[in-house]
């Protein structure tokens, strides 16, 4: 398992490129769908949640992807819906898990996401206090700073490895700048990823083909 890791470096001045802004195009001509269950273990809201959510939406709408999230509920009184969350199937139905703290990894580390050998992966963990921590220095809200976390990490997922760019939202270190942009809405794939991205889940298996892949936490 190979994980991939999100940080934010929070040093003005380090912006070496601009993000790269994506023609609206792309968003008009949404043509591959995507399945996400998301499991929320740390104390951030509902109502957080749903409003990064939003913002990966559109993010995602952008690169040429309808993504349907699925809010998955960990206690025994929704055992009935853990059967459909806890589908997986790569690239069609990915699962993003928000904890309060990561195990093992530095203390900025935002978000990492887990993938085989071959590249493909269903599983992505992000964390809270980190993001707290960005709230704090950034102004940024703990929605804009999730939502294009998950955005990132999905990224990953569907891109596959080597999947970081020096700059827009697959950056590997993300700058206060950068927060600046997703707060603005423009913090965004390349043209180049997001064709990647559609060509990926269009040629993918079909959704009862599954593909598992083991998290490693
Ligand atoms: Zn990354």
């Amino acid at each position: 398992m190979k994980p991939t890791i999100l940080t934010a470096t929070l040093v003005l001045g380090l912006v070496l490129f601009g993000p790269l802004l994506v023609p609206d195009a792309i968003a008009q001509n949404a043509v591959v769908q995507l399945r996400v269950s998301i499991f929320n273990s740390s104390p951030i809201s509902p109502a957080t949640i749903g409003r990064a959510e939003s913002d990966a939406e559109r993010v995602l709408r952008d690169a040429g992807v309808e993504v349907l999230w699925l809010n998955c509920f960990q206690d025994a009184q929704h055992e009935a819906s853990l059967g459909f969350c806890s589908e997986a199937s790569f690239p069609s139905h990915l699962h993003l898990r928000i904890l309060r703290v990561s195990r093992g990894l530095k203390a900025t580390t935002v978000g990492i996401s887990f993938s085989a050998e071959d590249g493909k992966g269903c599983y992505a963990d992000l964390f809270y206090e980190p993001i707290q921590q960005l709230q704090g220095e950034t102004h940024a809200s703990p929605s804009v700073i999730l939502g294009h976390a998950m955005a990132h990490e999905l990224g990953h997922l569907l891109l596959g490895t080597n999947s970081h760019s020096p700059s827009g939202l697959m950056r590997a270190h993300w700058t206060r700048e950068d927060l600046t942009y997703a707060s603005k809405g423009k913090l965004r794939f390349s043209r180049e990823q997001s064709l990647r991205i559609t060509d990926r889940l269009a040629l993918g298996p079909p959704r009862d083909l599954q593909t598992p892949v083991m998290a490693r936490n």
